[in-house]
């Protein structure tokens, strides 16, 4: 059976992962909370973050071992995010002097949504 990680997002929800994903990649590394893996047969790297009950877990795509933990996935969990909610609408966001756009279903802008802790 071949592997689908040409076809996946650099980025997604682990809980959308393809059955046995996660569970037919290698461990390379073990970090902060995340763990390196490594497709066994393309050899594509994964950070995936570990198990925790309070936090929504994510895959990032990784082209290197070196400095894998560091990558900063914010802007790119951001437009999952986004996306994950229908994108944004025209109104502006309730934050005080904030300017940017609603996300669709709530009055935060996609930073401020950020910033009160919501990942989908
Ligand atoms: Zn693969
Ligand atoms: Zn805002």
């Amino acid at each position: 059976m071949n592997c689908k990680c040409s076809e996946l997002a650099d980025l997604f929800y682990l809980a959308d992962a393809p059955v046995d994903f996660e569970s037919s990649l290698i461990e390379k590394a073990v970090g902060n909370w995340v763990y390196l893996k490594e497709c066994p047969q393309c050899h594509q790297l994964w950070r995936i973050d570990a198990w925790d009950k309070y936090q929504i877990q994510f895959a990032l795509k990784v082209s290197s071992s070196e400095g894998w933990e560091e990558i900063d996935s914010v802007p790119m969990v951001k437009e999952l995010l986004l996306n994950s909610r229908g994108g944004a609408t025209d109104e502006i966001c309730i934050w005080a002097g904030c300017n940017g756009k609603r996300v669709k279903g709530v009055v935060y802008c996609i930073d401020h949504l950020y910033e009160t802790g919501v990942r989908k």
